[in-house]
């Protein structure tokens, strides 16, 4: 396969995926090799991978400011989510179901679970509607809590707008709400996934407020299929999985080892660069949407123009689909999206568009260009130019 750097192809596309660090490679590639005992074991080889496990473990640790024992691998943030929401509504022991507060906007591995929770009567969710901003209302948040709500989960950063959630001021509506709450059980806990934020975001659980959060590596330049979730000490939550006793009891199965390892290194080269390229990338998300706009009066930015990630761009050009301006871009070597890569191709119109403007057509095409550390303001100026030329060749057909 191309290589997109190599080829002067142009990787807008972070968002979905990230290219793999080298280190981070490399580290994984050699532990695959050589701690490939089981953690379980209790022989010698079986310790050397425990302990290289354990290190991974301090690592993330670390980096999130959170105690070892409070970090769980998964195989990648659809299970952390999962594991969260599912997991907490299995720990309830009341005799009246479970209510979960969430947003209209949060990723599949959210709504679905929720959605499946309502099927098969296992918990009430209220839905709360973002803004036209592509932002949730703290105040909003706050209404729809209920005495029998054992779960309020909101997304850091929105994968596909970008749009920046109030994390902390959601964490304090919570708290202000179990102190005030009549038998308080510790409910409503507060889980975040965190997995858009990450690169550029503050990740000290402590001062966000949470209880509850999800990672991956897969856009963090590091591997796909791992995944963490941050469990706060004294979290009533249970697992969903049925086996062995790994991960603190909540997460059956062998430990990757590698991968695990891999999480650690590219969470800590992430911490690394995270100021650096949040401001390299503020400047040229600004640059690209100023003259994404200046292009056509077609073109409409999507979501709050400063409470979004540095990378991500996302416009609505109106009157053309989403896939045919994705493949006028790709056979141009620009590399974009439309929505979320796990619900792409479902020719349906985005969620998350419809929830910030209500009424979208399908044929409003919305484009989220996703910047990352490759990412080269001639790069941004050659998008520009394909936009302008596709725009030029499609004007007269779509009107
Ligand atoms: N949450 C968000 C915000 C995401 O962007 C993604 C991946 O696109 C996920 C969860 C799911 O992650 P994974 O594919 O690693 O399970």
């Amino acid at each position: 396969m191309k290589s997109p750097a190599k080829n002067k192809e142009i990787y807008l596309d972070h968002a979905s995926a990230t290219p793999i660090d080298p280190v981070v490679f490399e580290a994984v590639r050699e532990s695959m090799e050589l701690a490939f005992a089981n953690p379980g074991a209790v022989h010698e080889l079986g310790l050397e991978a425990k302990e290289i496990l354990e290190a991974s473990r301090r690592g993330v640790a670390e980096v999130l400011g959170a105690h070892t024992d409070e970090i769980i691998f998964t195989s990648g943030a659809t299970e952390s989510n999962n594991l969260a929401i599912a997991g907490v509504v299995a720990s309830y022991r009341e005799k009246s179901l479970p209510h979960i507060v969430t947003t209209n906007i949060e990723h599949a591995s959210v709504l679905e679970t929720c959605r499946m929770l309502e099927r098969t009567k296992q918990a009430h969710v209220t839905y709360v509607p973002v803004e036209p901003t592509g932002i949730v209302d703290p105040k909003k948040i706050k209404k729809a809590l209920r005495p029998d709500t054992v779960l309020v989960s909101v997304m850091y950063a929105n994968n596909e707008i970008g749009t920046v959630q109030p994390v902390r001021e959601i964490a304090k509506e919570i708290r202000h709400y179990r102190k005030h709450k009549k038998k308080d059980q510790g409910y409503p806990l507060f889980h975040t996934d965190a997995v858009q934020a990450a690169n550029y975001l503050p990740l000290a659980v402590e001062k966000l407020g949470i209880d509850l959060l999800s990672l991956n590596g897969a856009k963090i330049y590091g591997s796909k299929s791992v995944g963490v979730l941050f469990v706060k000490r004294r979290t009533p939550i249970a697992r969903i999985m049925e086996g062995g006793d790994q991960e603190n009891k909540l997460r059956p199965g062998t430990e990757n080892i590698a991968l695990a390892v891999g999480m650690a290194l590219a969470l800590r080269s992430m911490e690394s660069m995270k100021e650096k390229e949040t401001k390299r990338l503020t400047a040229l998300r600004d640059y690209f949407f100023k003259k994404l706009i200046a292009l056509s009066p077609r073109i409409i930015a999507n979501g709050d123009r400063e409470n979004r990630l540095p990378n991500n761009v996302n416009i609505t050009v109106s009157k053309i689909p989403s896939d045919l301006l994705i493949i006028e871009l790709s056979a141009r070597g620009i590399y974009a999206s439309a929505k979320s890569a796990c619900k792409s191709g479902d020719g349906k119109a985005s969620h998350v568009i419809e929830a910030i403007r209500p009424g979208t057509s399908e044929t409003d095409g919305s484009l989220r260009f996703s910047l990352g550390r490759v990412t080269t303001k001639a790069d941004i100026d050659a998008a520009v130019r394909a936009m302008s030329a596709i725009l030029a060749k499609l004007d007269r057909w779509y009107t």
